[in-house]
């Protein structure tokens, strides 16, 4: 506190009021009434237990609670005690400097938001506490308040948040070097690059063991899987079209669940609803625990736990440097061993498991599997058949505590050291506390499922009625499916509003782009959002929105890494803001209310056209040997300026380019567009690939070898293993073989299509008069013209790709051959009005869903200032932008 009062301006005055409150105190009696900080520490501790106990004691919500309400003695007592409780929030709330209006308890509807309201409390004052934390640390002590531009400082690794302080010397010392500051990043060493690219996630399984249905081709096929758009050699707009072709009619296999199925026939057999008899752990000391590092062991394992009937399992997770997290650690026991998996190192290999994982006849027991499940498929595409939720079974006991911390208390009589559960698990080597305490998770596991199935029996007199609903429970976990986050342009609306700051428009506009910033930098430098800049300080940088790049770094402290490095761009983000019309806080949020209705992002719900969740920075992009649009002549990037009108009129983005098109800029009638110019907009669209979203980013690594090549190590070590048969190896040969000859003759083709598509535009180019031509007489109005007009948008053959996408005019010159490996949409069939600006994206014929539809129209409604030229922009030509090139102007959207 005392740090902070120090280094804090003026405008964190709640906070320094604070401060100095302690100052003072601290020179009598740091706590008065306890002699030291840990006497205080204590007695809080026992408060705050001791309330946390009354309060699980309370009756149960549903019929309990009701048949107690019914007394009016105990309605008295509950409503007054809970206007005391709210009142306390309430107040600490407000000491905190965060919004609270807890009293009004009349709108039911409102609960939900209140609790966001004490959710983002917490994260603050949390928030707060470890930023302190690290300062009386020292970790911000030597930290210069302004650098010279482009100056990078060492990187200091911060994670507050798994600093967990203990009063006395001996033990907090041995605790900080659980987290080194700088553990190297265990991502430089992944096999496969992690995809942090603003598309949804598709399942990594691509052999499924225990298969009860088979897996859709989409999966094992590796034409379609593993030839993703940017290992074609040829333009990315074409890739797109190829890759559409090919994932189109697998959108369903591909966002569906792989074990779908066999869960959905997945029976109880009786001897899992019977009593068991409780099985004893093994001490831990008699334990044998085997740290699994190598593939090799992993077999074995594997092999091991197939022959098991149940083993229990764990994970650890680390979430601050890394975008979407990072499973570090897995734990598994058996009856008669423990293990502990370096899934860091094996990350590329922990899919064998499967077999065991989607066993139905081995039973697999997590305690609170919720996470567990997602974060299996995500890393390693594990999928759980046959799961015991612990956790669940502790609900269904309704037990005081549903934690593993109290099950073991309660059924073991062990007492296990949550501290390291926030840990840093990505230090390597494991220290041997951490090893232990990563053990215990799982160790006393089974004998706890043996504990409470009896239980869940004997509770019931003996119906399986409940242990049934414990297993039904838990297979609903099981079926989870893993969602990656998505940017939209209302994510940070979505943030803003739990905030409850009212924002002026100048502070929204910062944030939203320090909102993009962040998230487009967390994913680029794998990071999450926290480390980039925490919100706490995005709040108080629109707030503020300093003028001077050092007023940034005053808004942050300590000052996060990235956000010193990229201060200068931060501070073009802040001017930008600065330069919106200044409107009131109410008026800002009125207008923000009516022109983008709040809405819970449907992250799960991805509609295959729906180009909205798709970030512009993140659209594929283009080859750098690609014409016209890297020649820079007919779309170029460079220019900066584009004459506003012919933006309105034409959605044509790089309109301002083509001079020859002056003569009838103005005019926005159908009729009177010039053949090229109408060329010219097909070709855009043609570069609009309604499945972009499905597309990863430029900087997705695709392993060629990885775990799809049959000859990897795994087939070295195990020739028994199960998960394939011989059969299927010679086919994966077979394909692989026959992959590589259409490759060979593709990028022929390919070849030959680019020269054609590059003498046409060469020719274009020297047609420009005949196209001025062709203008003057539009304008003209020439009957002629319009015929041929129509007959062009007549057109019923498909055409050849390359002339939709690159040759501007002279359609006589456009008889490329046609391709046989894709059929592209022919835009002359589509509507006239496809042409026609903004409009123009919902008549694509790829049918956009209902989805893509709304978020078009909300969109235009809002009617921002840069929506009609940048959004055509990102659609088509930004994509073209080079990363750095690009990053001044990203997050204008
Ligand atoms: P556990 O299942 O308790 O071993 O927790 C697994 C992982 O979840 C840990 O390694 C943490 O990364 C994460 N985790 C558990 N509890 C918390 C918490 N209270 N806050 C943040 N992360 C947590
Ligand atoms: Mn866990
Ligand atoms: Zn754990």
């Amino acid at each position: 506190m005392m740090a902070s009062s120090k280094t804090n301006n003026s405008a964190n005055s709640s906070l320094q009021d604070t401060a100095s409150d302690t100052t003072d105190e601290e020179k009598t009696e740091l706590c008065p009434g306890f002699k030291d900080v840990d006497a205080f520490v204590k007695y809080g501790l026992g408060a705050v237990l001791s309330a946390t106990k009354a309060s699980a004691a309370l009756p149960q919500a549903g019929d309990e609670y009701d048949f107690y309400r019914s007394f009016p003695g105990f309605q008295e007592f509950c409503e007054s005690q809970g206007d005391r409780l709210l009142h306390c929030m309430s107040q600490i709330m407000q000491h905190h400097g965060c919004r609270s209006h807890m009293r009004d308890r009349n709108k039911l509807t409102a609960l939900e938001e209140r609790f966001d309201l004490v959710v983002d409390s917490n994260d603050v004052i949390l928030e707060r506490v470890g930023i302190l934390l690290d300062e009386a640390d020292g970790v911000n002590r030597s930290q210069q308040p302004v650098m010279p531009a482009g100056f990078q400082p060492p990187k200091i690794v911060v994670s507050s948040w798994n600093r967990k302080g203990t009063g006395s010397g001996s033990r907090s010392e041995m605790f900080r070097l659980l987290h080194a500051k700088n553990v190297a990043r265990p991502q430089l060493k992944f096999k496969e690059k992690v995809d942090n690219s603003n598309t949804p996630f598709i399942p990594k399984i691509f052999i499924k063991p225990n298969a009860q249905k088979p897996l859709p081709c989409y999966f094992t096929n590796k034409q379609i899987r593993k030839q993703r758009p940017e290992d074609l050699d040829v333009p990315a707009a074409l890739a797109d079209f190829i890759h559409q072709q090919r994932t189109q009619e697998h959108v369903e296999d591909m966002f569906a669940h792989p074990y779908q199925y066999e869960l959905d026939h997945l029976t109880i057999p009786e001897s899992l609803l019977s009593k068991p008899e409780p099985q004893m752990y093994k001490p831990v000391t008699e334990t044998k625990c085997s740290f699994i590092d190598t593939l090799e062991d992993l077999v074995a394992l594997n092999e091991k736990l197939c022959k098991l009937s149940e083993f229990a399992v764990d994970l650890e997770h680390h979430s601050y440097r890394s975008f979407l997290g990072l499973t570090s650690l897995m734990q598994i026991s058996t009856r008669e061993e423990d293990f502990i998996i370096d899934t860091l190192e094996l990350r590329s290999e922990m899919y064998v498991l499967n077999e065991a994982f989607t066993d139905p006849a081995i039973v697999k027991v997590f305690h609170g599997a919720d996470s567990d499940i997602e974060w299996l498929q995500r890393d390693f595409g594990l999928y759980v058949v046959r799961l015991f939720d612990t956790h669940q079974a502790s609900r269904a006991l309704n037990l005081a505590r549903h934690s593993l911390d109290h099950l073991l208390t309660h059924f073991c009589n062990v007492s296990s050291d949550k501290r390291y559960q926030l840990a840093d698990w990505r230090i390597r080597p494991l220290p041997d506390e951490m090893v232990q305490y990563a053990r215990t998770d799982t160790h006393y596991l089974l004998y706890i499922y043996d504990c409470v199935r009896a239980q869940l029996l004997d509770f019931n007199h003996g119906q399986p009625g409940l242990l049934q609903s414990v297993w039904n429970k838990s297979k609903d976990i099981s079926l989870k499916k893993y969602v990656k986050p998505i940017f939209t342009e209302e994510s940070y609306l979505e943030l803003q509003r739990k905030q409850k700051r009212s924002f002026n428009t100048q502070q929204l506009t910062a944030f939203r782009l320090l909102f993009a910033w962040r998230d487009k930098l967390a994913r680029q430098e794998d990071e999450s959002t926290g480390y980039v800049l925490p919100t706490h300080m995005m709040i108080k940088i629109s707030e503020e929105l300093p003028k001077e790049p050092q007023g940034i770094i005053a808004c942050c402290n300590p000052v996060p890494p990235l956000v010193r490095q990229q201060v200068n761009e931060l501070h073009l983000l802040v001017q930008q803001a600065r330069e919106m019309p200044l409107l009131k806080a109410e008026i800002a949020a009125q207008k923000k209310k009516g022109l983008t209705p709040i809405k819970k992002p449907e992250v799960t719900l991805f509609g295959p056209h729906d180009t909205s969740r798709v970030s512009e920075s993140e659209l594929h992009p283009f080859s750098p040997d690609e014409l016209p649009v890297k020649q820079g002549v007919l779309f170029s990037d460079d220019e900066p300026k584009i004459d506003a009108d012919v933006q309105k009129t034409s959605g044509l983005v790089a309109a301002a380019k083509i001079t020859l098109f002056e003569e009838v800029k103005t005019r926005n009638d159908q009729e009177s567009l010039p053949v090229a110019q109408m060329k010219a907009r097909r070709i855009i669209e043609s570069f609009e690939n309604p499945f972009r979203m499905y597309l990863p980013s430029s900087d997705v690594h695709i392993s060629k070898n990885a775990k799809f090549d049959p000859s990897s190590k795994i087939f070295e070590i195990s020739k028994r293993w199960k998960l394939q048969s011989i059969e299927q190896q010679q086919k994966e040969i077979e394909t692989k073989r026959k992959v590589k000859e259409e490759a060979k003759d593709h990028a022929k083709k390919v070849a030959e299509e680019r020269n054609k598509a590059k003498q046409s535009y060469q020719e274009s180019l020297q047609n420009v008069a005949t196209v001025r031509q062709q203008a003057a007489e539009s304008a003209k109005g020439s009957a002629k013209k319009r015929e041929r007009v129509a007959s062009e948008v007549g057109e019923s053959t498909p055409k050849p790709s390359k002339k939709l996408m690159k040759s501007a005019e002279k359609p006589q010159k456009t008889e490329a051959p046609p391709q046989d490996s894709f059929k592209p949409f022919d835009y002359s069939q589509s509507d006239l009005k496809v042409f026609a600006g903004a409009k123009s994206k919902e008549s694509t014929q790829f049918d956009p869903n209902q989805q893509a539809h709304d978020f078009k129209k909300k969109k235009i409604s809002k009617g921002q200032k840069s929506n009609s030229g940048a959004g055509g922009r990102s659609m088509s030509f930004l994509a073209g932008k080079s990363d750095r090139g690009f990053r001044h102007n990203w997050p204008k959207r």
